[in-house]
């Protein structure tokens, strides 16, 4: 028997980017634990991954080609060869270019692996060479990043590991315990220091519970509690002007703007008693050093730009940033910039003038016959967005066009391939090379095939190659290796020291402090408190809270008839976005989808747990047992993410009534701007 281990990193969509090491015996992976060495992760996966060989080798892996032969929506296919699915895909590819136009055809991706080159490599130079319509904007984190920049010029914040370093931790908007556990330990470090931690955050979440104390605004309120703490920090002097007058502008137009903002005014907006936001800013003025940790769920929101614009002037105020354990952290991706460079993987010598489309408008791209052309052909892979997209009843009545041609990259059948013309059978990370730039922390991670691809399953960037000789396209661009590929998108990082160490550090400073001495990125390299760059762009120049279209407790007609503002945020450890609902030590286990609601919302309507609801809005409308809980403050309920269709034994899910309103910039999705109405179902 030939055992060996091998290194890898895990590449889904979540921060922690964990070092791994899989044993393999004879050619099958048999077990898999966290790299001890990794300096972030610690030897610790978590519970989604810790099954994860169960997830390779399931038998409900898709491992050949499929070909639709039933209605669409019904998943009824049958298996083919590979030259068969691909000469069907690139005779239809074909057909709509000649009819339609390339931007006829669409790709839509996302996150589902994040590596450098199985995330989006080679299909950019795939599409460009169909001419293809090209989608922007992301689900989740390109609007975090916008807004920040806004302030400092870039994306870039602290290190998260120096959260450990703190007197007092402001966990906003954030689930770290959930969805960045590995991060948890060194906030508690910081506890054990003395700090104390703080969350905001509209739900009772597991970090909420574990922490000093718990904040509740109301959904998308954060900006005027924001606006009051600094209103009560210039007020108060607790202010670091030789910070402020060396390295920021705007000052006095912020002072101004704010002064209104008293935390009596806050209050009626939020929902946080007056005294609270006191106390907060009171703290935050005093308490040294303060480190304010974020990621991306509170981007999603109307006004999720403005949030991170405006949370950013919060260290700039105070001088935070000139201690090490100060600051804001955030996604960390920029920093992997210092070592890839994923723009070599653009196609050359085209500008970027093939039509755009928000890959959160999916469900109007695909429905909207004003489109021009029509989207005559659609690719997905990396992603389920019937259940992953806002407004997904928009996309499933989009996928069910007898007229639209679609190609689904995937290991399972999932709500979308449900809807597919052709099936690929898609390799996992065991499966496959790449090197992942984590967003939690500062490693690059190397990822080594464990072992040969099951089945017929192949990479994503193989599936590119055999696409493109399918279409007879010529040029060495479009078949570069995996290998070729990675050495081309990193620079001034030993190759073979990150694939024998399975991480190696980005090359930015062991203590790193970007702001200390200012250096911001913005046109006038300060920290910007008031913007030009915005208000060129029609955007408040200043910070400023705008309530949502959908907004609760407000006057307006839609108010009126959907009073409860509905989140779904991640709420089960077995669940990685829709990754692991349909997997039996994951779904069975966490129960089933649900309503939360608070009790006296449940009171008025007569509902008790276990009550069968319906929730719904213009949208969509969804039957779903009712929980009552007191982690949500009364007009607010809560539907977990990440079930799928046939776990709610309907084609709805939480996404249906989602709203796809974009945000202010960033090109992000306001999912947590939905208005809804509960109700007992009818029997
Ligand atoms: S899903 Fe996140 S926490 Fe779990 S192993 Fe992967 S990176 Fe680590």
């Amino acid at each position: 028997m030939t055992i060996r281990t091998v290194l890898g990193t895990c590449h889904h969509d979540c921060p922690d980017s964990c070092g791994w090491i899989a044993t393999v015996e004879d050619g099958v992976a048999v077990k898999l634990r966290g790299n001890p060495d990794h300096p972030y992760s610690q030897g610790e996966l978590c519970p989604k991954v810790n099954h994860f060989i169960d997830r390779v080798y399931s038998p409900d892996r898709l491992l050949t080609p499929l070909i639709r032969t039933g209605p669409k929506g019904s998943a009824t296919f049958r298996e083919a060869t590979w030259d068969e699915a691909l000469a069907m895909v690139a005779g239809r590819l074909t057909d709509v270019v000649d009819r339609w136009g390339g931007e006829a055809i669409l790709p839509w991706w996302d996150a589902g692996t994040q590596g450098l080159i199985q995330m989006s490599s080679l299909d950019r130079r795939f599409f460009a060479r169909l001419g293809a319509s090209q989608i922007i904007g992301s689900l989740c984190g390109g609007t975090a990043s916008d807004g920040t920049a806004a302030t400092y010029g870039s994306a870039h914040a602290a290190d998260p590991m120096d959260v450990r370093h703190a007197g007092l931790v402001l966990l906003w908007g954030t689930n770290t315990k959930l969805t960045n556990r590995h991060l948890w330990p060194f906030i508690e470090q910081a506890g054990d220091n003395g700090a104390q931690i703080i969350t905001i955050d509209p739900l009772r979440t597991a970090t909420a519970a574990a922490s000093d104390r718990h904040i509740q605004p109301l959904p998308g309120t954060d900006v005027a509690l924001m606006l009051a703490m600094m209103h009560v920090l210039i007020r108060d002097g607790l202010l670091d002007h030789d910070y402020i007058d060396n390295y920021a502008v705007g000052f006095e137009a912020l002072r101004d703007h704010v002064a209104a903002w008293t935390p009596e005014r806050a209050a009626a907006v939020c929902g946080v008693e007056a005294e609270t936001i006191e106390e907060l800013a009171s703290l935050y003025g005093t308490v040294r050093p303060a480190h304010i940790r974020t990621l991306i769920g509170a981007e999603h929101h109307e006004n999720g730009a403005m949030f991170f614009r405006a949370l950013a002037c919060l260290p700039v105020l105070t001088g935070s940033w000139r201690e090490l354990g100060g600051g804001l952290s955030k996604s960390t991706h920029s920093w992997a910039n210092a070592n890839v460079d994923d723009g070599v993987f653009d196609p050359a010598g085209r500008g970027d003038s093939r039509r755009e489309i928000n890959m959160n408008h999916l469900g109007r791209a695909l429905t909207d016959p004003s489109m021009d052309p029509p989207v005559q052909a659609l690719f997905v892979w990396n992603g389920n967005p019937a259940v992953t997209v806002p407004n997904a009843e928009l996309i499933r009545r989009g996928l069910e066009r007898d007229d639209l041609f679609t190609v689904v990259s995937e290991q399972f059948m999932t709500d979308t391939a449900r809807y597919a013309d052709v099936i690929f059978p898609a390799t996992t990370q065991l499966e496959q090379l790449d090197v992942v730039t984590a967003w939690g922390h500062l490693y690059l991670g190397w990822n080594e095939p464990a072992i040969a691809p099951r089945g017929e399953a192949v990479s994503n960037t193989e599936l590119w190659r055999r696409l493109a000789k399918a279409m007879g396209f010529e040029g060495d661009d479009l078949y570069q290796s995996d290998q070729s590929l990675i050495e081309s998108a990193i620079t001034g990082i030993d190759l073979d020291l990150l694939r024998r160490e399975g991480m190696v550090r980005v090359d930015v400073p062991t203590e790193l402090l970007p702001y200390a001495e200012g250096g911001f990125k913005t046109a006038s390299g300060k920290a910007e408190l008031y913007s030009d760059g915005l208000k060129a762009q029609g955007l408040d120049p200043l910070p400023t809270f705008r309530a949502p279209a959908e907004s609760p407790g407000g006057s307006s007609e839609l108010a009126g008839r959907y009073p409860l503002a509905l989140l779904t945020p991640k709420h089960h450890s077995r669940f990685l976005n829709t990754s692991y609902s349909h997997l039996p030590k994951h779904g069975p286990r966490e129960g089933g989808p649900f309503v939360e609601l608070d009790p006296a919302d449940a009171a008025v309507r007569g509902l008790a747990d276990g009550d069968p609801v319906e929730v719904w809005n213009d949208r969509a409308r969804l039957t779903l047992p009712a929980r009552i809980s007191d982690r949500l403050r009364p007009g607010v309920v809560a539907i977990p993410f990440g079930w799928w269709s046939e776990h709610h034994g309907q084609p709805a899910t939480a996404n249906s009534l989602t709203s796809d309103t974009l945000t202010d910039w960033g090109g992000g999705v306001a999912y947590s701007d939905t208005l809804v109405e509960v109700a007992k179902a009818p029997n």
